[in-house]
């Protein structure tokens, strides 16, 4: 099993259609673990169109703009028609319960399976044999959140051989030794180092900001991440439009990346006033060098 996360990005426009770009979402794989970060408009065409399933995803929405849900419905709609009865779990901010119910009812929509709704406004939702996920909000308006998604601390394999040949019983001290702990056994201290095949693994992080303007919060959140998806709405000749609808410019974005010391930065969420992306993305390298524009169809592995 790979031991690196695949992103795709589905969608990478703001709220307005464009013919090259849809409206946002980003699927992210790890081993047996497929999220799905927002659904805009025409998410569901671009997950055939990679072969993403639809029956194993974990949703996590940003916020409820409707260019970052557009497409939820008819995803959970085409989960029915294919007969899918695996459960699916939502994460989003306050609210997020309300919106999907409603609309279910509205559109008279009963999936059999069930949809399970986990609402946050920062900290810790989800936690898996592989990573975690927490949330933090954003000042892109009420209830909007950025993830941060990052795999577990990993002190190394316990070795089950040496530990039975140092004569230390299977229970709590086999606990405390993979915790990182020493153990005393016959007046003898057992130290990890001496059961555990110690690994050279890093943490990964990735960080996804959803739509946001340049926040100190994003900063903080994504120290020395190895990979931040920022929102760039605008180029920087817009700074002033940016400031004003809550959301980034290239070199916002660039900034942020500088400051959280990240290792690569993917600008997306692009408006149409971006009419020389190549500036843009000079621009944002002049600040940051390690920057890419996302697109359609761009895949990433970390
Ligand atoms: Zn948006
Ligand atoms: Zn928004």
């Amino acid at each position: 099993m790979s031991d690196k996360f695949t992103i795709t990005f589905l969608g990478t426009s703001s709220a307005s259609p464009q013919v090259e770009r849809r409206q946002s979402s980003v699927a992210i794989k790890y081993r047996n673990h497929n999220l799905l970060v927002d659904v805009g408009e025409a998410t569901q065409v671009q997950l055939l169109k990679h072969k993403i399933g639809f029956s194993n995803l974990t949703i996590l929405l940003t916020h409820l703009h409707s260019d970052h849900t557009l497409g939820l419905i008819g995803l959970l709609t085409t989960r029915s028609f294919y007969n899918i009865s695996r459960s699916i779990t939502i994460i989003g901010p306050p609210w997020t319960s309300s919106f999907i119910f409603l609309q279910l009812l509205a559109y008279r929509l009963y999936p059999e399976y069930d949809i399970k709704v986990i609402e946050t406004n920062g900290g810790l939702v989800l936690s898996n044999s592989d990573f975690y996920i927490e949330s933090f909000p954003v000042s892109h308006g009420d209830n909007c959140l950025g993830y941060k998604i990052v795999t577990h601390k990993s002190l190394g394999v316990f070795n089950v051989d040496r530990a039975l040949n140092k004569n230390i019983p299977k229970g709590k001290k086999w606990k405390k030794l993979q915790e990182g702990y020493p153990v005393e056994i016959d007046n003898k201290t057992i130290f990890p180092s001496e059961i555990l095949d110690i690994s050279n693994k890093k943490q990964t992080k990735i960080v996804i900001t959803g739509d946001t303007p340049l926040d100190d919060n994003v900063i903080n959140n994504s120290a020395n991440a190895d990979l931040l998806i920022h929102d760039s709405t605008y180029p920087i000749i817009e700074t002033e439009r940016a400031k004003k609808h809550k959301h980034s410019t290239c070199t916002d974005a660039a900034f942020v990346a500088k400051r959280a010391n990240v290792k690569k930065l993917i600008l997306t969420h692009f408006s149409e006033l971006h009419k020389n992306l190549t500036e843009t993305l000079r621009n944002a390298k002049e600040i940051f060098p390690d920057s890419v524009l996302a697109y359609d169809g761009l895949v990433i592995e970390i």
